[in-house]
Parts: structure tokens; C-alpha cells; sequence
């Protein structure tokens, strides 16, 4: 486990920027990680745990016995929505209307208010969902109408390579948060901006990220 070098990392980051290092929280990526590793990242002071599949959220969730933040960063389908909404804290994978339309059935039915960020898709990759940065705006507008969905702010994956490549990535997703919190779109409350994973959190940080998503860089490489 190394959370104590990437806490050190994300103070030295947050310090470039004058940042205050305490305003970045870890959501640590526990996909293909057991359980054994799981309680020892939450031993040494994480709080809240990363699934990218609600099969796997859905078996872990029961064994965990700490109590802990629930987020699902992958992409969420339709007919996952009814078991899993009820206990995730927070969606990063917000990416399209018919996803928001069944959270907000499942949400109401349940008399439970989730909560979600919009992935955009910033430098636009044919291999990765998310919104254009232009259909960002409309989109919060139209899903805010929707009841029992809260958006709270916006998440993006850069695209692989080296850390310096998705500084631009970052700092435009930084604008369109800028841009959206400045509306004032009730329903809609900017609070977090998830962005940065391993290989670029540091960079992440510089530009403005309070969730950074970790996997590899604490648990090791997965198989
Ligand atoms: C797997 C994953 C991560 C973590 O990736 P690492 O490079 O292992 O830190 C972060 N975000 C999403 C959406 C992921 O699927």
C-alpha cells in the first residue's frame, strides 16, 4: 500500500498551486482488489471506495463492514440502476439522458435523492463515453428538470500517455465547472470535480480536481 507517498504527493501538489491539500479527497479504485486489501487501505484512512461495475460493488458492498463512501466510476447500465442506486453515494458516470430518466424513476420510488456528476469527454475519444464539453450545459439543464436527481459536479478520464498530456484536458473540464457553477442551474450544485487517476493526479490537482481516482497507485497493478 502506498496512500502515505500519494497523500505526500497531493500535499506537494495542492502547495504548487496554493491549493489546500485537505479540499482533494482519495476515492480509492478497489476494482479486482479483495477484500483483504480493501480493509487495509481503510486501516490507513481511506474513506471512500471506487467500483467500476455494479456486479462487483454489489458483492463487495455487504463484506465491507466499515462504514464507507460508495462510488461507482464506471459506466452504469440501465438495468443496474434499480439494485444498485439505493446504496451509491455518488455517480461519476452520469453520460446520457435514458440513464438519467431510470435514476430518477428508481430515485423517486424509493423516496432517496442520488447523487451525480456528468462525464464529459473532453478530448473527445472514440473509445470513451462521456459529453461533448457543448452538450454539458443543456444537459445538466435538462436532467435537473428530473426528480430525485442531484448533479454535483463533473468528472472526466484523460487520455493515456504522459501526465503533461491531460493538463488541458483538466483545465478545460475546470472551465466548464467554472461555467455551469456560474449559472446557478437550481438542482444543480458544483461541488466536485473528479479528475486525475495514477498516472496523472498530480496534474489533476494543479488544475483544480477535489476527487482524484486511485487504483494502481495504491493497490498495485491489477492482473
Ligand atoms: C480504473 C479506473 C481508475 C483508476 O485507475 P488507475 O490508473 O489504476 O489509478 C480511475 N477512474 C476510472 C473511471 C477507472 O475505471
Amino acid at each position: 500500500m502506498r496512500i502515505a507517498q500519494i497523500k505526500q504527493r497531493i500535499v506537494q501538489a495542492a502547495e504548487r498551486t496554493g491549493r489546500d491539500p485537505d479540499q482533494v479527497k482519495i476515492v480509492a479504485v478497489t476494482k479486482f482488489v479483495d477484500l483483504e486489501r480493501i480493509n487495509e487501505a481503510l486501516s490507513t484512512g481511506i474513506t471512500i471506495l471506487g467500483e467500476n461495475r455494479v456486479q462487483e460493488f454489489m458483492s463487495k458492498y455487504p463484506r465491507v463492514k466499515k462504514t464507507v463512501e460508495w462510488h461507482l466510476i464506471g459506466s452504469l447500465q440501465t438495468n443496474k440502476v434499480k439494485s444498485a442506486i439505493n446504496r451509491i453515494d455518488l455517480i461519476h458516470s452520469l453520460d446520457r439522458f435514458s440513464l438519467a430518466k431510470e435514476i430518477s424513476l428508481n430515485a423517486r420510488r424509493s423516496g432517496k435523492r442520488v447523487k451525480a456528476l456528468v462525464q464529459v469527454n473532453v478530448a473527445g475519444e472514440s473509445s470513451k463515453r462521456g459529453l461533448t464539453p457543448e452538450e454539458v450545459i443543456p444537459f445538466i439543464k435538462q436532467v435537473t428538470q428530473l426528480e430525485g436527481l442531484e448533479i454535483q459536479g463533473l468528472m472526466t478520464i484523460a487520455p493515456l500517455g504522459e501526465p503533461e498530456g491531460s493538463r488541458l484536458v483538466f483545465s478545460r473540464l475546470r472551465q466548464i465547472f467554472e461555467q455551469v457553477s456560474e449559472l446557478d442551474i437550481p438542482g444543480a450544485e458544483m461541488r466536485y470535480l473528479s479528475m486525475g487517476m495514477t498516472n496523472d493526479f498530480e496534474v489533476a490537482v494543479e488544475e483544480g480536481a477535489n476527487l482524484i481516482r486511485i487504483g494502481t497507485g495504491i493497490f498495485g497493478s491489477r492482473n
